[in-house]
Order: structure tokens, then C-alpha cells, then sequence
């Protein structure tokens, strides 16, 4: 793995531009790698451009360049780097359909679902693709300072949902501390992206929740176009909305069906650890990590409830026969920003 760690600080030593880009409707690992990586370049006078196809969400706009964001793909860039995005789908719309590696396509991803598009990928599980990218900068020799830090330390806040999943674990916590030591304020990130939320939100939150089913050990709510225009929200108000399901104690899986337009359905789902949803993700063209993955679906509401449904029993009926008829166990605290 530190083989590509390497010919990645080659190549971005050696580049007078780079274009740096987050993943389709960007959360805050997305975000703050490309900006912590952002930052720390032009520390050593590189021009680095930071690009996503979707608008950085409100919560995240405290960070410092969150406003610089342009939605293209490479200009006159030397090196492409992509980071926290595990396949070309969640480039989006400014992802070329004939892209070409004109210049070379770095890769800097946590999810062990990755697919590897990129011509060097660096994909190690951490708790966030922000340590990933910590470990390059504090190799390259770059040192930190509060800007670098709070757009990194966002994004571990984010990715382990204030330090409550699975994930975080000793080396998540030191990273923490590294940037704490750095001049990033915790106090202030988790403010900013935890007490972020909105009334419309809730309303959405309430709608779908007046209809939630709990089915042998799923328990899943359905957010359709009709419930995001009765309250004049945006798709983004669902956020938190699967983590907030899998805190309930007979479920072993938490499911959010959100109809993103007529025929297009976005599945977010969260699991107990005895449960693989990134698997059943990837299955469906999606991905994500063990206990937090998701799907884009070409589909209506019912047909992607029937799909994932049907694939989630699958998974877990083979679980519970490998294991030997296991007992059920509460959703955990697996997924990132949000409840
Ligand atoms: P969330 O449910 O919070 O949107 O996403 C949970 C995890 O699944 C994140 O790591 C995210 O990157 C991944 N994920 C969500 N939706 C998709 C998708 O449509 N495709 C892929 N590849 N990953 C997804
Ligand atoms: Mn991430």
C-alpha cells in the first residue's frame, strides 16, 4: 500500500497543477480531504483547483475554500486526484464519458469497495479518507496548520459520526489529537455539521416516519418526491435520516428509500456489525464500507423497496445459517454524518 503512497507524493511533487475532486452529493470526508489536501499543496506552491459535480452542502461551508468549488473535470492540470470516491458513478456529471488519463488519475479512498479506476490507487481502510490523506501530507514532509487540520479533522468527525462508529479506533482517535495539536477546534467542527439541521428537515423526517416498517430485522422508511415537495425540501433534508433508524433496537439493518426524480432511487443503509452492507451495495452497482454503504437504483419507489429488500433477506438469512442461526443484534453506531 505505502508503494502508492509513494508514487503519489512523486507525482504531486512534481506537478505545478492539480485538480483535486470530491464524490457526488459530497459529505464531510469528501469535502475536507480535498480541501486538507488542497491546502497543504499550495503550503509548497502548488495551484490546486478543487472540483465537484454537487454543491458543497450548508453545514460544510465554514470551511475555509469550501467556496471555490467549480464543477469541471480537468483544464491544463498536471495530476488528477479523486478522493473518498470508490467508482467513477460518484465522480457524477462532470465525470467525462470518454475520459482519457491524459495526465495521470490519482485515487485516495477508505472504501474497501473501491474499484480501483484511477492509474495509481491508494485504498487503505481507515475510519476516513482525511487520515489517508494525512499520512501523505505528514510524509511529504508539509507541515500542518489550523486550516489544513480543521478540513481534516471534519472529515473524521463526519465519517465516524463524532467518534460513535465502529471505526474509530486507537489510530482514528491519534489522528484526532494530531489535528487537535494542529490548531483544529472540535468543539467548533461539531457545531458546525451537528447543529446544522433544519425545520423543513425534521418535517421530511416526520413524514417518512409516520410510515416506517420494521420486517425481520430491517427496519426501513420510503421518502418520495411527492413528501419532499409537500414541504418544499430539498433530497438532502433525508441526511441522518438511516442513522437515526438504526438506532432502533430490533433492527438489524436500517434502509432510507429516497426518490431522487421519477425512476431514480437513492438507497442509504446501515447495518449491526454480523451484517455486510457494503456487499449488498456493490451487488446492486452501489458500495460504501461494512456497516454504511448505498446504491443508485434506475428504478420506481416500489421496485427499489423490492430489490434491496429481497437482497438484504438474502444476505442475512445466509449469515444467520453460516453462523449457525445467530441471535439478533441492535443496529450499532455505524455511519456517518447526521443523528
Ligand atoms: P450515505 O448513506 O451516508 O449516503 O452513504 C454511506 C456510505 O455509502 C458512504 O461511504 C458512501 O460513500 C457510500 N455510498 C452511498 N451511496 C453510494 C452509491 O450510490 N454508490 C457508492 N459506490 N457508494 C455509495
Ligand atoms: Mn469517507
Amino acid at each position: 500500500m505505502s508503494g502508492a503512497r509513494e508514487q503519489i507524493q512523486t507525482l504531486l511533487e512534481g506537478a505545478e497543477r492539480v485538480l483535486i475532486v470530491a464524490h457526488i452529493e459530497p459529505d464531510g470526508d469528501a469535502i475536507g480531504s480535498a480541501l486538507g489536501l488542497a491546502w497543504a499543496l499550495r503550503r509548497r506552491g502548488t495551484l490546486c483547483t478543487v472540483a465537484c459535480a454537487d454543491e458543497v452542502p450548508a453545514s460544510l461551508r465554514f470551511l475555509p475554500g469550501s467556496e471555490e468549488f467549480v464543477a469541471r473535470w480537468r483544464v491544463d492540470e498536471d495530476v488528477m486526484v479523486v478522493v473518498d470516491t470508490s467508482d467513477t458513478a460518484r465522480i457524477g456529471a462532470i465525470y467525462p464519458e470518454d475520459a482519457r488519463h491524459e495526465v495521470p488519475l490519482v485515487v485516495i479512498d477508505h472504501h474497501t469497495t473501491n474499484l480501483r479506476y484511477g492509474d495509481v490507487n491508494w485504498v487503505e481502510e481507515r475510519a476516513a479518507t482525511c487520515q489517508l490523506v494525512l499520512e501523505l501530507v505528514t510524509t511529504m514532509g508539509i507541515p500542518l496548520d489550523d486550516v489544513i487540520a480543521t478540513c481534516l479533522l471534519t472529515g473524521l468527525i463526519t465519517d465516524t459520526r463524532g467518534f460513535r462508529t465502529r471505526s474509530t479506533d486507537a489510530h482514528a482517535l491519534q489522528t484526532a489529537v494530531t489535528l487537535v495539536n494542529a490548531g483544529a477546534s472540535l468543539g467548533d467542527i461539531m457545531d458546525a455539521v451537528f447543529r446544522s439541521r433544519s425545520s423543513t428537515m425534521l418535517r421530511v423526517w416526520g413524514l417518512a416516519l409516520s410510515d416506517v416498517h420494521l420486517e425481520d430485522g430491517v427496519i426501513w422508511v420510503s421518502v418520495s418526491q411527492e413528501d419532499l415537495e409537500r414541504v418544499g425540501a430539498a433530497p438532502s433534508a433525508t441526511e441522518g435520516l438511516s442513522n437515526l433508524l438504526s438506532t432502533v433496537r430490533d433492527a438489524e439493518v436500517a434502509v432510507v428509500f429516497r426518490e431522487l426524480r421519477p425512476g431514480v432511487v437513492d438507497v442509504s443503509l446501515r447495518s449491526a456489525p454480523r451484517v455486510d452492507v457494503a456487499a449488498v451495495a456493490l451487488s446492486l452497482g452501489g458500495g460504501g464500507h461494512r456497516q454504511a454503504a448505498g446504491c443508485l437504483l434506475e428504478a420506481s419507489l416500489p421496485e427499489a423497496q423490492a430489490l434491496v429488500l429481497n437482497a438484504l433477506r438474502q444476505s442475512m438469512t445466509e449469515k444467520t445459517t453460516a453462523a449457525g442461526g445467530g441471535t439478533r443484534r441492535g443496529v450499532d453506531d455505524a455511519g456517518h454524518s447526521g443523528a
